[in-house]
C-alpha cells in the first residue's frame, strides 16, 4: 500500500447512493479492483455481482487500497461515516477523494481532518447526473494541494474528462459548486415560469424544452462575456444595456399578472431591475448589476 504509483488500479467507494454507485461502476468498467462499502449494505448486491467487494466495515474499505472515494450525501454522513470504529487509523498513507457535495468550510475541515490523520485529501464538487459520468466531457471541479491532486488524476479522470482544477484550497471546488449552483438555480426558475407561459398559451412545453436547449450555447456565450465584463470592471454598454433587461422582466411581470399565472419569479426578478434602474444603472452593461449585490443585503 505504501506505492504511489497511479498504475495501481485499486480504489474503494464509501457511499453506494446514485452517485457512489455510479462512480464504482464506472471503476469497475474500467477494470479498477473495487472495494465498497455502505452503511445499508443491500445496496452493494449489484457491484458485488460485477466483481467489486463489500467490505465489513468502513475501516476496512479504507485499509483496501491507497485512494478512498467517498461520495454520501451530505457532510454529516461523511463525518459520520469518518468518526466510525477504526477509520482514522485507517486513514494513514491513504488519499482521501471527497466527492459529497459541501460548503467551503466543510471542505476545510474535511481536509484538516485527513491530514491530521495521515492522508492527502482533494475536494471534487461534481456537476453531472449519475447517467452522465464518466464521460469525456463530464464536468467535474477540484481542488486541494497540488501533489495530492497530481496522485488524483487517474481515479478522477476516470470519472470525468472534464476536470476543472481550481488550485490548492482545498475549499476552491465547494466555493465554485455554489457559483455554478446559482445559476442553474436561478435558470431553473425562469425555466419553469417559462414553461408555466407555455402551458397558459397551449404549446406543447416539451418543445418548449428543446427551444430552450437549442438557444443554451447563445445564453451560455452571452453570461461568459457578462462575466468578463465584471471582472474587467468597465460597464460600459458593449452588448446588451441594462435598461433592456428593465424592461423586458418588468414586461414578463404584467404579462403573469394580466394572464393569472404565478407572479413570483417574474416579481422578484422585475423588483431588482427595477432597483438597479433607480441606482442609475440603465445605461450600463447588464452585468453591472453585480454593483447592487456588492451592497450588503438584508440577511434572510
Ligand atoms: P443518495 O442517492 O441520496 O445517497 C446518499 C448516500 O449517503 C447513501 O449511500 C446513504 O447511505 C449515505 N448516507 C446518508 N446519510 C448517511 C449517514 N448518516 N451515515 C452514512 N451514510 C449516509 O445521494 P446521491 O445522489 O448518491 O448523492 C451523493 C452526493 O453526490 C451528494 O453530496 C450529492 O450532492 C452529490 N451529487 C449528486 C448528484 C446527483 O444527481 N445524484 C449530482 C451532483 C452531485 P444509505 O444507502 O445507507 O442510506
Amino acid at each position: 500500500m505504501s506505492s504511489k504509483s497511479s498504475d495501481i488500479k485499486e480504489v474503494s467507494v464509501l457511499g453506494l447512493g446514485a452517485m457512489g454507485a455510479a462512480i464504482a461502476q464506472i471503476y469497475l468498467d474500467q477494470g479498477y479492483k473495487v472495494t465498497v462499502w455502505n452503511r445499508s449494505a443491500d445496496k452493494a448486491g449489484a457491484l458485488v455481482a460485477k466483481g467489486a467487494v463489500l467490505a465489513r466495515s468502513a475501516s476496512e474499505a479504507v485499509r483496501a487500497a491507497r485512494v478512498v472515494v467517498m461520495c454520501v450525501y451530505d457532510y454529516r454522513a461523511a463525518e459520520a461515516i469518518l468518526a466510525m470504529d477504526g477509520v482514522a487509523a485507517a486513514m494513514d498513507g491513504r488519499l482521501l477523494v471527497q466527492l459529497t457535495t459541501g460548503s467551503p468550510q466543510d471542505a476545510r475541515d474535511a481536509q484538516a481532518w485527513a491530514h491530521t490523520h495521515g492522508a492527502a485529501y482533494v475536494e471534487g464538487a461534481i456537476q453531472a447526473a449519475p447517467d452522465q459520468m464518466g464521460r469525456p466531457d463530464t464536468p467535474l471541479l477540484v481542488s486541494g494541494a497540488r501533489p495530492a491532486y497530481d496522485d488524483a488524476r487517474p481515479w478522477l479522470e476516470a470519472l470525468a474528462g472534464g476536470i476543472v482544477y481550481l488550485g490548492e484550497a482545498a475549499s476552491a471546488a465547494a466555493a465554485m459548486d455554489l457559483a455554478t449552483l446559482s445559476t442553474i438555480y436561478g435558470t431553473i426558475l425562469g425555466f419553469i415560469h417559462g414553461a408555466r407561459i407555455a402551458e397558459h398559451e397551449g404549446f406543447d412545453v416539451a418543445e418548449y424544452g428543446r427551444i430552450v436547449a437549442g438557444i443554451m450555447p447563445t445564453f451560455a456565450g452571452f453570461l461568459q462575456h457578462e462575466g468578463s465584463v465584471i471582472q474587467s470592471g468597465d460597464f460600459a454598454i458593449s452588448q446588451s444595456p441594462m435598461r433592456i433587461s428593465v424592461e423586458a422582466t418588468q414586461r414578463i411581470l404584467e404579462t403573469a399578472q394580466t394572464s393569472g399565472i404565478d407572479t413570483e419569479f417574474p416579481a422578484f426578478a422585475a423588483g431588482i431591475f427595477r432597483r438597479a434602474d433607480e441606482a442609475g444603472l440603465g445605461g450600463e452593461e447588464l452585468a453591472a448589476l453585480i454593483k447592487l449585490l456588492r451592497v450588503k443585503g438584508v440577511q434572510a
